[in-house]
């Protein structure tokens, strides 16, 4: 066996694994059975602590998240709840503010990707949380902190498009300190591409202009 491999398995055996479990009020607990995952979460090799919570992504959530990982030296953490596009930089920031490298973070949705597409399954969604947990679970043991590298880039930047992605692209990039200007190119007479062309959106039904 290599030494690389024992390493790995040292690590292994020394993760400190929290789970947390998201109920997102009725969105999810009104489907999955949160008690459930959380007791499915306690057994699993590696985790800890596994608790659930109204809502993490409060005040009151974020609070638990840090008293667990002062309580229980947690080292990874495994969160239970939405869509990581929106809300995994919300929990990156609480790794961080408890003194954990936010790449430390395992972001599992049971939400988009469980309640609301099994809400007529209860069981059968409670059992696929499990399965999510339990993988995220998994590869949380495996993870490993990626050190940031700050490097000089050029602060002029050039985006092509002005659909709904070269616009978001554009304001993004304009609002970060080190760029200086952001051109955007668009080849027709309007911008907002197709994005213009319709009216209401999935899945917010928000208006798309
Ligand atoms: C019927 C329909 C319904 C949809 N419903 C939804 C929905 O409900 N919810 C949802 O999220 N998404 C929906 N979508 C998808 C969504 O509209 C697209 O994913 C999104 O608009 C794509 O944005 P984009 O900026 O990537 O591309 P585009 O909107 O295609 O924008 C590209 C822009 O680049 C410009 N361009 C191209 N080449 C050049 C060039 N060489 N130089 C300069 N400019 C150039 C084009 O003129 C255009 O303005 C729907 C799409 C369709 C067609
Ligand atoms: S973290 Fe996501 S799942 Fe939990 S309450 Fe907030 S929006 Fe809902």
């Amino acid at each position: 066996m290599s030494k690389k491999k024992d390493e790995s398995e040292t690590e292994k055996e020394e993760a400190r694994i929290g789970v947390f479990v998201c109920r997102c009020g009725i969105n999810i607990a009104g489907v999955v059975s949160c008690p459930d995952v959380v007791d499915f979460s306690k057994n699993l090799d590696g985790v800890v602590v596994a608790e659930e919570y109204l809502s993490y992504c409060t005040e009151g959530g974020a609070r638990e998240i840090k008293d667990a990982i002062e309580k229980h030296n947690l080292d990874r953490v495994v969160i239970a709840a939405c869509t990581p596009k929106t809300h995994q930089p919300v929990f990156q920031a609480v790794l961080e503010d408890a003194g954990i490298p936010p790449r430390m973070l395992e972001f599992v949705n049971i939400r988009e990707h469980d309640s609301f597409v099994h809400m007529h399954e209860k069981s059968v969604a409670t059992e696929k949380a499990n399965e999510l947990v339990s993988a995220a679970v998994a590869r949380a043991k495996l993870l490993e902190d990626v050190p940031t590298e700050i490097v000089d880039i050029n602060s002029s930047v050039l985006v092509v498009g002005g659909g709904i992605a070269g616009l978001t692209a554009a304001i993004d990039l304009a609002n970060q300190p080190e760029i200086e200007q952001v051109v955007l190119v668009e080849k027709k007479n309007t911008i907002g591409g197709r994005m213009a062309q319709l009216d209401r959106t999935f899945p917010t039904d928000d208006c798309s202009i």
